[in-house]
């Protein structure tokens, strides 16, 4: 029978990343546990006019990126591609956006019918952060810091966030004008991609990755020309603040972000890491897509940031600092105690003693293969436990087993096979 394979852009996590992921989604957590901001778990699988409507049917995402289908009941749902429409449903749903300011975070896969390469995958898993029913311009620093936070914590550096004002609506729909009008004049320089852009998201074009297209949108008008005063003078709080956080930025006046519901502040952060696909974290403003959705008016500011990206930004810093945050965070970790154990009783007595100590809070390996004390050995020197515990037939008639250091010159010891609180103080002094 052939082999099967996983679909394109579906990427299994085995168990050495996925040690590393719960390191850092545990960083994630506390961070935002010292922060007072609550997670939220929303389904993987939305109706598709919650994407359509809260995305814009204009986006890459709703046009050409969804994985929707009609379900037995001929619905049309689609799995997430992104946590923002869905965490906003579930507030409006559950009555949240009455009971004050919402400080929420969330984790797990989305799902975008994209060309898989480096850092982009039609699986991919995202960290994200939603305040909703902020408005001050301290909001949205106060959103940026904890995703520049985030990423300090772990130890990376070649970080870069760039940040831009959106505007209003007003404010953007006199850019639109503005941009169509000067492109329109110089349609035909552009590339087939941005011409079609023209008509259905001309800000879009900003964005583009094509070099000549970038060329000639040096000298066209700029979003920050056509902001309001109240606009612009929004923008400046959000610069003092940073500034007075000590957190660097650079603005980009190019930065439009992909979904049509962003306004005022928009930033990513970017690693010098991570080639074409630079983008780690990405997020801003949102004001409308509460009341878009169904909701009452409700500012709001978020983020979302790629795990898969993430992890390469960490593997170069672990590289680069072998003794740094980043390296610790993805070192393996060993077991405290590695369980050789061979005879009929021998095994019993070491099933029951592993379970004993994991209780305990002694991380134990339990070999359970059965094979000669010699193989066991190796595989225990392999498992980088700092100590070994030895129990073959001869240790159970005794009523004695040996605890062997493995790691350091210690002595070995023995100690009773039922002494519980022997065991533990010889592990513990050496943990
Ligand atoms: P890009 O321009 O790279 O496609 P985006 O603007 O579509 O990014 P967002 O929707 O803002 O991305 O998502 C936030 C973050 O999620 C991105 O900055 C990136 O780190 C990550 N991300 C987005 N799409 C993918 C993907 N297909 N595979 C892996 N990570 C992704
Ligand atoms: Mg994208």
């Amino acid at each position: 029978m052939s082999q099967l394979q996983p679909l394109r852009g579906m990427v299994d996590l085995l168990p050495e990343q996925t040690h590393r992921w719960q390191a850092v989604e545990a960083v994630a957590r506390a961070l935002f546990q010292r922060s007072g901001v609550e997670e939220i778990r929303t389904p993987l699988l939305e109706l598709t006019d919650l994407f359509a409507r809260g995305i814009g049917q204009a986006t890459d995402v709703v046009g050409k990126e969804m994985y929707s289908f009609l379900d037995r009941g001929d619905r049309s749902c689609t799995l997430r591609p992104e946590g923002t429409a869905s965490v906003v449903r579930a507030a409006i749903q559950h009555g949240l956006l009455s009971q004050g300011a919402q400080k929420l975070w969330y984790s797990g896969p989305m799902f975008r019918y994209e060309r898989p390469q480096a850092g982009r995958q039609r699986q991919f898993h995202q960290i994200g952060v939603e305040f909703l029913g902020v408005t001050s311009a301290r909001s949205d620093v106060e959103v940026i810091a904890l995703a520049w936070d985030f990423l300090g914590e772990l130890g990376v550096s070649g970080l870069e966030l760039q940040i831009n004002s959106l505007g209003t609506l007003e404010d953007r729909q006199r850019y639109r004008h503005q941009l169509v009008n000067w492109l329109g004049a110089r349609v035909d320089q552009l590339d087939a991609d941005s011409q079609q852009r023209l008509s259905t998201n001309p800000m879009r074009i900003l964005d583009s990755k094509n070099l000549k297209t970038q060329d000639l949108l040096s000298d066209a008008p700029t979003l920050q020309e056509a902001l309001s005063e109240e606009s612009s003078e929004r923008f400046e709080a959000v610069q003092l603040l940073l500034n007075k956080l000590s957190i660097p930025f650079q603005l980009n006046p190019r930065l439009v972000r992909g979904l049509d519901y962003y306004c005022h502040t928009a930033f990513e952060i970017t690693s010098d890491q991570l080639g074409a696909q630079s983008t780690v974290c990405g997020g801003g403003r949102y004001d409308g897509l509460v009341q878009q959705l169904g909701g009452p008016p409700t500012p709001a500011v978020g983020w979302a940031l790629g795990m898969e990206r993430l992890m390469l930004v960490l593997g170069a810093a672990a590289l680069a600092d072998a003794d740094g945050i980043a390296a610790r965070l993805t070192s393996y970790i060993a077991p405290d105690l590695y369980l050789v154990n061979r005879g009929k009783q021998a095994e019993t007595f070491a099933l029951r003693l592993a379970r004993e100590l994991r209780a305990a809070g002694v991380s134990v390996e339990l070999d359970t293969s059965g094979a000669a004390f010699v193989k066991q050995f190796k595989r225990a020197d392999r498992s980088g436990a700092a100590w070994a515990a030895v129990i073959g037939e001869e240790e159970v008639e005794s009523g004695q087993m040996s605890l062997k250091p493995l790691l350091s010159q210690a002595k070995e010891h023995r100690v009773a096979l039922n002494d519980l609180a022997a065991v533990l103080v010889i592990l513990q002094a050496a943990i």
